[in-house]
């Protein structure tokens, strides 16, 4: 982050954006409101990234959580639409290989 070289070497590589990447319709968090529980976080990426991505499961719902560090908003989370565990893994992969952002 702030340009500098990051130290960290256990993370993945940073995604690199397809052509015409899937926009994933990201949207104020909620889950702490809806379901009254801390999410259970299933996965995550290396907090030196510019944007961290968690998987969440909450409720018997999985949906990924967008944090973006790098804004200078104070890094508000947002939240894509819970979904069933199979299309949050999809979207999960797809993040990770740069075809959805
Ligand atoms: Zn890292």
């Amino acid at each position: 982050m702030n340009g500098q070289q990051s130290t960290c070497d256990h993370h993945l590589p940073l995604p690199v954006l397809r052509a015409e990447p899937k926009h994933v319709h990201w949207r104020p968090t909620q889950s702490a409101k809806r379901f009254a529980r801390r999410p259970h976080v299933i996965a995550w990426t290396c907090a030196c990234w510019p944007i961290v991505y968690e998987k969440l499961m909450v409720g018997g719902s999985y949906l990924i959580r967008h944090t973006n560090q790098s804004d200078g908003s104070g890094a508000v989370p947002l939240e894509s639409p819970p979904t069933r565990h199979e299309e949050a893994d999809t979207l999960w992969r797809k993040i990770l290989s740069g075809a959805a952002t």
